[in-house]
């Protein structure tokens, strides 16, 4: 039986027979579902019409990108260690040209998901390396749509894992939206993943937080000083997005600061 993938979010669902009546990720009001109507593909149906882009964004990161843009729209992005890789967020594609190119740089020891918008096809991509297990934070349980023994779920502020990197749960987004800390790189001065805890402005020197991006809905000033705060003692100097091209390359760590202060004043908190 297929495992069916949500068109609009680009979640896979547990296999059926049928294409399933809901996606629960498209039905919660910070996302939505396809206005035209709920539509479905496979990862078989993908596989003629999309391919991946597979991009190095500086010694140790890579990207990978679905062309054409498919779903969200996100970008997955490789972490190389010396202790093994970790894949921080997921596409919905994965195939032959994929696997053979993620091989060749090391492949995947690891998966991290910031939060359900990014789980796309997670399990597919675990088990084509290896069942390398996947880290969930258990606040964000309830949205994983097709469950798989790879899935682990930790609890609390932290988690480091085995590659040296460390997870840090900020909320907000999401109860369980978390942010990925690289501290080699940058050169050394430490890369933050913050897919969209922290959603890199155009300008590339700001970011920005919300409940809701494809809704408008803001987050309470509060909410954006927890964010903040959760952050404040992690040594950072570069801030990689979940879109492609969206990176503060030096500095980040002020960034986020006068951000927080600017997105205050600008909803009267
Ligand atoms: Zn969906
Ligand atoms: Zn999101």
């Amino acid at each position: 039986m297929p495992n069916y993938i949500c068109v609009t979010c680009g979640n896979q669902h547990a296999e059926s027979s049928e294409p399933p009546a809901h996606c629960l990720i498209c039905e919660d009001e910070r996302q939505y579902v396809n206005p035209k109507g709920q539509t479905w593909t496979t990862l078989d149906e993908m596989k003629g019409v999309h391919h991946n882009v597979i991009t190095p964004l500086e010694p140790g990161l890579t990207e990978i990108l679905t062309e054409p843009k498919f779903g969200i729209g996100q970008r997955a992005l490789l972490v190389q260690t010396s202790q093994g890789n970790v894949l921080w967020d997921c596409v919905s594609l994965i195939d032959d040209a994929t696997v053979e190119a993620i091989e060749a740089l090391g492949g995947i020891s690891s998966l991290a998901m910031s939060h359900p918008h990014m789980y796309a096809s997670m399990v597919e991509w675990s088990h084509a390396f290896g069942k390398a297990p996947i880290h969930l934070h258990a606040a964000n349980e309830r949205w994983v749509m097709r469950p798989d023994s790879v899935i682990e779920f930790w609890d609390g502020e932290t988690h480091r894992l085995d590659q040296g990197v460390t997870l840090t749960c900020c909320g907000g987004h999401f109860r369980g939206s978390t942010v990925l800390l690289w501290p080699e790189g940058a050169e050394g001065r430490g890369v933050l993943l913050s897919s969209d805890t922290m959603h890199v402005a155009k300008d590339l020197r700001h970011v920005s937080f919300m409940y809701s991006y494809p809704n408008y809905i803001p987050l309470s000033g509060p909410v954006v000083d927890s964010i903040v705060k959760k952050v404040a003692p992690l040594k950072f100097d570069r801030i990689y997005s979940h879109f492609s091209g969206l990176v503060i390359r030096v500095d980040a760590k002020p960034a986020v600061q006068r951000s927080a202060e600017r997105y205050k004043r600008a909803i009267g908190s």
